[in-house]
């Protein structure tokens, strides 16, 4: 059972929040006697993949701001890096601007899960808007270990990659103690003021090989570096590294369903090119090249934190076309996080028409 997904449903009666997933999967997922008879060729389909808690409560904020206060709802850059999602979005009545000055004073405003700057806080304040905060919870979790660590007088090396919305939101924290690292080589420029009194962080969306090799560099250039308490990898970028670096030996081809801007769908396709398993980062079934196919007699399939199943259920009825009639989904480990609704959605919902209590 599939069961780490909920979506906000305007239609379902009583209904805030219901399970949906495991309906999307049952269409996936069509079992060992699924598919011509006769082929050896088969689909391994990556669990887990796609949406992550954060994504989920992301879109589910901007559906609700949109059911209750009615459109236009604005949104400040991608809810979440996925064309299909934003677009979706888009016919429903969000406006996505890049700045919050393209906001008519005093609209609503929704933050996108890679989080802001102070500076976007202070310019909403400016122009009154009424603010709805999507930030993912493990990216706030990363803006208060640097507002930490800035008090405490330390100088900050961020490690991601400077042009993500969710490093320039991180940064805006401290900037001026705050550096920016992309790559390993990079460490050995940085200079600090005091190298007794440095500390990390890290993007969330980052590979995680990649990240402890520049966290390597980092304390051989700063033995007495300070970091998270916690990893700030999160576990939707972990458990879909995991997944890929556990099956891509078995496959001849990985693809990987996510926007070209998507960080940790990026990180997929080089976790299979790092373990030599030809890998391509596909928006959905139309970006495939029918030659990958050829001579591959296993593709394995995944998708990143904020793409949706539905298109990965196109690349499967695409594979299938072409012979691939086996589908079988490969469980690397269960994963089944939620997250809370801000409390201006939780107040929203509770105020609705009709609305009965529920779990939030
Ligand atoms: Fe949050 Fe991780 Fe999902 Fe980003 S990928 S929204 S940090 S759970």
């Amino acid at each position: 059972m599939f069961r780490d997904g909920y979506h906000y449903s305007p239609g379902s009666g009583n209904g805030i929040l219901v399970d949906v997933t495991a309906t999307i999967l049952e269409t996936t997922t069509p079992g060992p006697t699924a598919g011509p008879a006769s082929t050896d060729k088969r689909v391994l389909l990556l669990k887990p993949r796609g949406f992550c808690a954060g994504v989920v409560r992301a879109i589910d904020i901007v559906k609700i701001a949109l059911d209750t206060f009615g459109a236009p709802i604005y949104v400040r850059k991608e809810i979440v890096h996925n064309r299909f999602v934003v677009n979706e979005l888009a016919e429903k009545g969000a406006i996505f601007v890049d700045d919050i000055d393209q906001v008519p004073s005093g609209m609503r405003v929704i933050y996108s899960a890679h989080g802001v700057s102070p500076a976007v806080r202070e310019q909403s304040k400016e122009r009154k808007l009424k603010v709805i905060d999507a930030t993912c919870p493990l990216v706030t979790k990363v803006h208060v270990e640097a507002i930490k660590f800035a008090k405490q007088g330390y100088s900050l090396i961020l490690i991601g990659h400077r042009d993500h919305d969710e490093i320039e939101g991180t940064l805006g924290e401290a900037p001026d103690v705050t550096q920016v690292v992309s790559s390993a080589e990079e460490v050995k420029a940085l200079q600090v003021p005091d190298p007794d009194h440095v500390a990390y962080l890290t993007q969330t969306t980052l590979s995680l090989d990649e990240a402890r090799d520049i966290i390597q560099a980092l304390k051989e250039k700063f033995p007495k570096i300070a970091g998270p308490h916690s990893q700030d990898i999160c576990y939707a970028t972990e458990n879909r590294q995991t997944a890929v670096k556990n099956v891509a030996h078995q496959a001849d081809l990985v693809l990987v369903v996510g926007s070209n801007n998507s960080s940790n769908s990026n990180r997929l396709v080089e976790v299979s090119q790092n373990l030599s398993t030809r890998s391509y980062l596909i928006e959905n079934s139309a970006a495939i090249d029918s030659v990958w196919l050829d001579g591959v007699s296993t593709v394995a399939v995944t998708a990143g934190a904020s793409a949706p199943e539905i298109l990965v259920e196109d690349v499967v009825a695409y594979l299938r076309d072409r012979g691939f009639g086996s589908v079988e989904e490969v469980e690397v480990m269960p994963e089944n996080v939620r997250f809370g609704l801000p409390p201006e959605i939780v107040q929203a919902i509770q105020s609705a028409p009709g609305a009965t209590p529920a779990t939030v």
